[in-house]
């Protein structure tokens, strides 16, 4: 009996226990199939990529579009930034708009500075996002290259609420979708209508990128930058796991721990209406 117990408690001590007080996640992949890492919470040691980063005195820049009605949310995703985005490290905030003057000022960190880029907007709510990616390509050559090592490209309607840092940083990079880590690639939402610009074919597709995206300008060729199924023939050199994009429709999840960006809610028909 004893030995039975001792071989019990051994068990508990070194397969269970772990598990409920480290949440690390055991069966989520670590790697995806072409070698990028996947970066989950427990996986990476902060300092010593911080004084990777910092020897390189690297320079980041977080491009964020609020246009008509979406500037409201400009407030609390830049201040969310400053509690969380890249502390300590050089930021350069690239905020595109079509109501400047509705942009509020906003005290930043030493070391963090933040303009203000007037944009034409567009009637339809898909085109405005679509158009996103557009004008960041033409801006690549003309400024991000000589200004900043690494672009991040996010979404404006959403908070940072736990740290993001330098284990984000790879030559291009991409969040996996909170409802989709774990789904078979047959349930992606990816469009598949073959005229569409978004198509993806059936069987392709690796994971389900979102609104979170970026790349280092060694990786940032203009041309290649046109359209979020960039993705699927340039493969990311590095993947986020939803840590980095979550949304609180999904609840919560014992892969995430930490919801470090997040989704506000929005009404939808009044934010995007004129
Ligand atoms: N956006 C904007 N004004 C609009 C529509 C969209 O500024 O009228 C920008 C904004 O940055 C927003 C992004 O496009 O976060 C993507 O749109 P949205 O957040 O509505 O898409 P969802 O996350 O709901 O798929
Ligand atoms: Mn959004």
């Amino acid at each position: 009996f004893l030995s039975f117990f001792c071989a019990f408690l051994t068990f508990l001590f070194a397969f269970l226990l772990p598990l409920f007080f480290f949440h690390l996640p055991t069966d989520v992949m670590m790697v995806t199939p072409w070698l990028a890492p996947i970066v989950w919470n427990g996986t990476f040691d902060i300092d010593i990529l911080n004084a990777q980063f910092h020897k390189r005195d690297v320079h980041i820049g977080l491009t964020v579009f609020a246009l008509k009605k979406y500037t409201v949310f400009l407030e609390n995703f830049i201040e969310t930034a400053e509690k969380y985005f890249m502390v300590g490290h050089k930021v350069h905030y690239y905020v595109f708009t079509d109501r400047p003057q509705d942009i509020p000022s906003l005290s930043l960190a030493e070391g963090r500075t933040l303009d203000v880029t007037e944009v034409t907007s567009y009637k339809r709510w898909q085109d405005v996002t679509m158009r996103r990616m557009q004008i960041i390509s033409e801006n690549c050559l003309q400024r991000f290259i000589f200004e900043v090592d690494y672009l991040v490209c996010a979404d404006v309607d959403m908070i940072f609420s736990d740290h993001v840092g330098v284990e984000i940083l790879s030559d291009v990079f991409a969040a996996i979708h909170p409802g989709f880590f774990q789904a078979n690639r047959k349930k992606f939402t990816n469009e598949r209508r073959p005229r569409s610009h978004g198509f993806i074919p059936k069987d392709e597709g690796d994971y389900y990128y979102t609104g979170l995206a970026s790349f280092c300008h060694n990786a940032m060729m203009a041309d290649k930058v046109k359209k979020w199924r960039y993705f699927l023939y340039y493969k990311p050199t590095k993947v986020l796991s939803p840590e980095y994009v979550w949304n609180n429709y999904y609840g919560s999840s014992v892969y995430v721990p930490s919801k470090r960006f997040v989704h506000v809610e929005k009404d939808y028909v009044r934010i995007r209406s004129d």
